[in-house]
Parts: structure tokens; C-alpha cells; sequence
């Protein structure tokens, strides 16, 4: 038999999978760097936070005491991650003419939205960065004496100061390396920003008084700040999409290390986190993904176009979160059909009260469960063994139900909680209402039923030339589909 509380998770740090053993027994404490929010969550960003949302979820299921921080990025990020180019939030406000409060809040209530359509748990606390800026501050001061030199520009955290750094990225960090823009004065390529200056005779719209002058906070020191205030240093696993694996994490863990003041290798305990985890990347071929680009693939697109926005869900749980995975259209219709497949069988069980899961059958579908989620969060094979408990035969419901609930309440597609018929979701560009076409459908139903088949297929032609295809004899039981 698996032992139900194994779990093991792969590290960034040593590229390693390795035990989950808590800093504080029986707790799990998890920090997720947020978005920044100058613009719509395209749903690669969204990734990142399903794969947050499933590692939370697993954490609780093993039985840890869960507490999870994602942070709102609404100061500090500029166009490179590296300190290059402009803040991103003062950028979208001048080009919007708006107030660089109300673009967060705006996009911020949208990313909220995006979470809660993808029944993505609310983190216990989403940390909004705006707020700690006195935490900031605090922290800078204590790191810069031995840490930190100024320049006009900022005030800079200089890499050489603590040993092995971007040790998480495995990065070459000499001089010359091309993704770091020179910043004049610079003492090393990496070194970077924690406190920006804003430069004289300008304004900024958000800007603090600080002992560097007046400015804005650093992104990197924002994400230390809020994860070492709210978890205490060292807390248990870090996580975000893989990018931020070569600068934004290994800049983190360089002010950890200098905050913790230690200077030793201990790699666990200085660096903040004692688990680094990156969900790899959702690619698009065609550049859809680019918030530059006109048409991005926002969750309402794919809303619009008439999927439901748990199939966006199921996709991600298809492949590993260390995978690239690969969107398009026909991959999010068949997670769809998946999703539509689970909910059908589940809806079989609504009125059924749950029992005891470990009827003698699920048993061994219990075990793959535990064991596929515990090794990495294989969700892919997790997923097979949800499906084979809804299938199984001559099982007690109860206990079926009790089985599904439980696996579900790792996987989030809200099974229990959504049906067939609100899975459908009408395209926003649908001509025709779907009362119509239900009223149309009932009329052919009855011209078949008095053998008149010359007007069922007028109506059918009828329905076609507004784009709807029937399905007769479907075995989901969709009657018709918008071609
Ligand atoms: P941002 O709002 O740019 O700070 O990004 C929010 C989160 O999305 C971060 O954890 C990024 O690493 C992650 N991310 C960005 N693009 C993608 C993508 N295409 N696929 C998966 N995760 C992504
Ligand atoms: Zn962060």
C-alpha cells in the first residue's frame, strides 16, 4: 500500500526532486510571485497560477496545514526583468490616460476574475505591494551596509556580496552576459536595482520618500519582503513560471541571503525557501500569447468562443507542470469533451450522499491517485485515476461518490459543482439565441415523430444557415454545435 502523506516535489535549486519535509511540522507555507497588474492575465500567466492552485490543493490533501500567499504586483516591474526599460504600471497609464491606481485595481479585479472562473482556491492572503513599501524600506536598510551601493540612478544590490549567486538559474554571471543591460556604475552586470531614484525635475505617480531619496521600490525586493513578512524566513516552497528561474528568483534569493545574513552555502535555509518550483511555459505558435499582440489569449477569449473556462483548466492538468505545453484550439475542444465526459458520470452521483471512499475496488485507484500526485503532482495520471472511479462497475455510489470528491478536491474541476447543461456556453459571435434553436429543434423533433422528413430537413438546412450544426445520436448527448 502507498503511503498517503509521500510527496515529493522537484526542486529548482538543485534540479532535483526531493522529499517534502515542512520547516514547521504539519504546516505547509507557500509564496507565489503574482502578476503584475498593468494589463489583462493572458492564460499562460493563468498557468502559473493553476499549477500554484494544484500544489496548494495537494499540500491540504497530504494533510499539511496550508498557508498560501500570492502577491499583486502593482509597483516596481519594468519592461525587462533585469533594470532596463520603464515601470510597466506608469507606462499603461500614460498610454491610457488613466490614474496608475485605477489601472491596478481594474486589472486586478480581472485577474480575480480569472481565478475564481478556473476555481483556483483564494490564496489565504494576496499580499499587494503598495502596502509594504515601508517593509521595503525597513529591509533595504538593514541589507545595505554590507550588501548595497548607490548610484544616481538607485540604490544597488551588488551580487559579488553573497556567495554562489544565481546559483537557482545556473547562470554565467560574468561581464558581457547578454541579458543584463549595463546600468552605468554598475560594479557587476547582475547587480540590480532594489530602490529606484526618481530621476530630478521628474515625477512619478507613485513614488515614496526613502533614505536613497525619493522613488519606488525594486520588483525583486518587493517579493522578498512580502514572502519573508508573512511566512518567515525559511518558509517551505517559492513558486512561479520559469522565467523568473533566471533573475527575478536568484535576484530574491541574493537579498534573502544578505537578510538572513549568512554567507554560507547553506543552501535550504539562506535562501529564503527551502523549494523553488517553476511551472514551465504554455506556448502559442502564432505570438497570441504577447499581451502586444492585438487578439491575446485572455480566458474571456476562449469564454467567448464559447469553452468553458474549467476546459482551460483540464488542458493544464493534461501535461506535467515542468512541461511546455502547447495551446490550440483543437487541444482545448478535446479537454473540453474530457471535462464534459467526467461531469456526465459525476452528475450520476448528485443525489448520492458521500460514504467511505475505501470500498475494496477503489482502493488500488485511491493508491494511484496518491502516488501519482506525490510523485511531482502528476496530474496527467491522476487524471486516469479519477476517470477510472466514475467508471467503475458494481461499486457502492456512496463510496464512489466519497472517491471522486476526494480526487476532485485535488484536481479542482468542480465536478460536483457544475453540470452538463452549464458547461455549454454560447459564442459571444452567435447570431441566434439558444431558445431559438431549442424551439427549432423541438419542431423537428416532432416532424420526425410524425414520419415528415422533408421538413425535419428543412428545419435542419434552416439551422445550418445560421451556423448551427445538429448532432443527432451524439454520444455526449449534445444535440447541436455552433460550426
Ligand atoms: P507577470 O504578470 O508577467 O509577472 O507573470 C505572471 C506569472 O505568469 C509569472 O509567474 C510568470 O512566470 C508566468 N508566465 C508568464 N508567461 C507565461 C507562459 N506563457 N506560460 C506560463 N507561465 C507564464
Ligand atoms: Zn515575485
Amino acid at each position: 500500500m502507498t503511503d498517503t502523506a509521500s510527496l515529493t516535489l522537484f526542486n529548482s535549486l538543485t534540479r532535483q526532486i526531493e522529499p517534502f519535509q515542512p520547516v514547521h511540522p504539519g504546516e505547509a507555507r507557500v509564496y507565489t510571485c503574482g502578476p503584475t497588474v498593468y494589463n489583462y492575465p493572458h492564460i499562460g500567466n493563468m498557468r502559473a497560477y493553476v499549477f500554484a492552485d494544484v500544489l496548494g490543493r495537494t499540500l491540504s490533501h497530504k494533510g499539511y496545514a496550508l498557508t498560501h500567499v500570492i502577491n499583486i504586483t502593482d509597483v516596481g516591474h519594468l519592461t525587462d526583468d533585469a533594470d532596463a526599460g520603464e515601470d510597466k504600471m506608469e507606462k499603461m497609464a500614460r498610454a491610457q490616460a488613466q490614474s496608475i491606481w485605477d489601472i491596478a485595481e481594474h486589472y486586478t479585479q480581472a485577474y480575480w476574475a480569472d481565478i475564481a472562473a478556473l476555481n483556483i482556491r483564494p490564496p489565504a492572503k494576496w499580499s499587494i505591494a503598495t502596502h509594504y513599501v515601508p517593509q521595503m524600506i525597513a529591509f533595504a536598510e538593514k541589507i545595505a551596509p554590507n550588501h548595497c551601493y548607490e548610484l544616481e540612478s538607485g540604490l544597488y544590490f551588488d551580487v559579488s556580496t553573497v556567495s554562489d549567486y544565481g546559483r537557482l538559474a545556473r547562470a554565467v554571471t560574468e561581464d558581457g552576459e547578454g541579458r543584463i543591460e549595463a546600468v552605468e556604475g554598475k560594479r557587476n552586470a547582475a547587480d540590480f536595482a532594489i530602490w529606484r531614484k526618481t530621476p530630478a525635475g521628474e515625477t512619478r505617480q507613485m513614488e515614496w520618500d526613502s533614505p536613497w531619496g525619493r522613488g519606488a521600490p525594486g520588483w525583486h525586493l518587493e517579493c522578498s519582503v512580502m514572502s519573508g513578512d508573512l511566512l518567515g524566513f525559511p518558509f517551505d516552497i517559492h513558486t512561479g513560471g520559469i522565467d523568473h528561474r533566471e533573475i527575478h528568483h536568484p535576484n530574491e534569493i541574493a537579498q534573502n541571503q544578505a537578510f538572513c545574513c549568512t554567507n554560507g552555502l547553506d543552501v535550504p535555509t539562506n535562501s529564503g525557501a527551502k523549494i523553488w518550483m517553476h511551472n514551465n511555459f504554455l506556448v502559442e505558435r502564432s505570438g497570441k500569447m504577447s499581451k502586444s499582440s492585438g487578439e491575446f489569449l485572455r480566458l474571456q477569449l476562449l469564454i467567448d468562443k464559447g469553452y468553458h473556462p474549467l476546459s482551460y483548466r483540464m488542458m493544464c492538468l493534461q501535461a506535467h507542470y515542468r512541461s511546455e505545453l502547447e495551446f490550440s484550439w483543437e487541444n482545448l475542444s478535446a479537454a473540453l469533451v474530457r471535462l464534459k465526459r467526467m461531469i456526465m458520470a459525476a452528475d450520476r452521483l448528485a443525489e448520492v450522499a458521500p460514504g467511505d471512499a475505501r470500498s475494496p475496488k477503489l482502493v488500488p485507484m485511491l493508491d494511484a491517485f496518491d502516488e501519482a500526485i506525490g510523485e511531482d503532482l502528476n496530474t496527467a495520471v491522476a487524471l486516469t485515476a479519477l476517470e477510472d472511479v466514475l467508471a467503475a462497475k458494481k461499486v457502492d455510489p456512496a463510496a464512489k461518490r466519497a472517491a471522486a470528491e476526494t480526487m476532485d478536491a485535488v484536481l479542482g474541476l468542480d465536478l460536483f459543482g457544475t453540470n452538463r447543461a452549464n458547461l455549454r456556453i454560447r459564442p459571444k459571435a452567435a447570431q441566434v439565441t439558444e431558445v431559438e434553436i431549442e424551439a427549432v429543434l423541438a419542431r423537428r423533433k416532432q416532424a420526425r415523430a410524425d414520419k415528415d422528413f422533408a421538413a425535419s430537413d428543412a428545419l435542419r438546412d434552416e439551422l445550418s444557415a445560421q451556423g448551427v450544426e445538429v448532432m443527432d445520436g451524439d454520444p455526449l448527448g449534445w444535440e447541436w454545435r455552433l460550426a
